[in-house]
């Protein structure tokens, strides 16, 4: 029997990346930036929404970052962020000298608290420190409850960020993900929906956020013949070759969402009838999700010793990959200093919590394995 090992987050090729790298090269246009970066930018533009701006970029990390640069964060400004995320949603507030004030999740969404979030800010403000920005993530693309966050932050006048980095092809009552806060970001990288092999995107509102980015993003240069700059750079603007791929992907970004939300049905169709196992659900039909990746919870049973550990355990000896959800930031070791809002609900989560195979390149034989090492798991 076929063995090779079925990962969590794979993407698919369409066939078409390669003659699209093939014209860049051909063109010799191979540095950052060129037209398939701007091609790419349109093909986003046009998939998201009237009046937005995209700029390409080399990861979703440094989307972040410029977002944080763009909305004037300096050292020692508090900035809010889901605690329950990637690292990469919060290292970039480190990177301004910036401080990060964690917040809990709800446990409809798994994504921030709106109440725990307004607690945070009042006392917050109380104490003389208003946060400058809030940082919100759609978990493995999963919408967040976007009406209430946003009449929050819109109430105290704080800017978001939303990190759709899992989340393109999601949106909330029928508005893309990536579309609602002063900044969104995505990411490219090799285990999203769609890939540049690594890459990431700004998304605002206005021509000169966009500019002003690719100033930042290509080493600050001001107008002269020579290299001059008043301000500090960054190199972080997208390669032509990175966007070559990112034009084939995008031919394939339906059909990925299509595939994955087709895994989250076979999914469900196992864990409808498994006692201790819950897969995540969409709340109701506003919440429409990628399926980026799907997870389960799993309430320990003591009497047999059955609980997520030893179910990820029987699916490493099956080579399928499985992995516990993000540990929450205000857990970690490097983040742990910092201010927490909350009450255990992502800490819940993260002890009970496993994400499943979820790639759009699964296959019907990946999927009889993966049913397979589950039903014998619960057998
Ligand atoms: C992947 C990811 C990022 C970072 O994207 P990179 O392109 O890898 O820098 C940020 N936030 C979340 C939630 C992610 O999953």
């Amino acid at each position: 029997m076929n063995n090779k090992r079925i990962y969590l987050s794979l993407s698919q090729q369409s066939g078409f990346e390669q003659d699209y790298v093939q014209k860049a090269l051909d063109t010799k246009w191979i540095t950052s930036g060129g037209p398939h970066v701007d091609e790419f930018e349109k093909k986003i533009e046009n998939y998201l929404a009237d009046n937005l701006f995209i700029t390409a970029l080399n990861s979703g990390t440094s989307a972040i970052h410029l977002a944080l640069i763009l909305l004037g964060i300096k050292i020692g400004d508090e900035v809010i962020c889901q605690s329950m995320t990637f690292s990469a949603s919060a290292n970039p507030i480190l990177y301004q000298g910036a401080v990060p004030v964690f917040i809990d999740s709800e446990s409809d969404t798994w994504n921030i608290c709106p109440e725990n979030l307004e607690i945070a800010i009042k006392d917050r403000i109380k104490k003389g420190k208003k946060p400058k920005a809030i940082i919100t993530v759609h978990l493995y693309g999963n919408p967040y409850k976007v009406d209430e966050v946003h009449a929050i932050a819109d109430r105290y006048e704080i800017p978001i960020i939303e990190d759709s980095a899992e989340a393109l092809g999601s949106s909330y009552k029928g508005k893309k993900c990536g579309t609602f806060g002063a900044f969104g970001i995505f990411s490219f990288n090799g285990n999203k929906i769609i890939t540049t092999s690594t890459g990431g995107a700004l998304i605002s509102n206005s021509k000169e956020f966009k500019e002003k980015a690719i100033f930042y993003a290509t080493q600050s240069r001001d107008e002269a013949i020579h290299y001059e700059h008043s301000e500090i750079g960054y190199n972080y603007r997208m390669s032509n070759i990175c966007a070559s791929v990112g034009l084939g992907q995008m031919k394939i970004l339906d059909r990925n969402v299509k595939l994955r939300r087709e895994n989250h049905n076979f999914y469900r169709d196992i864990f409808d009838s498994i006692e201790y196992v819950e897969l995540f659900e969409s709340l109701n039909k506003d919440y429409f999700s990628n399926c980026w990746m799907n997870t389960i919870l799993f309430e320990p049973n003591i009497k047999r010793n059955l609980n997520r550990e030893s179910l990820r355990l029987a699916l490493e000896i099956a080579n399928i990959e499985s992995r516990p959800l993000w540990k929450p930031m205000h857990l970690q070791p490097f983040f742990k200093k910092h201010l927490y809002y909350g009450n255990k609900i992502a800490e819940n989560l993260f002890q009970k919590g496993l994400c499943l195979p979820s790639g759009s390149n699964l296959t019907s034989e990946d999927k009889n394995r993966i049913e397979k090492a589950i039903r014998n798991f619960f057998n």
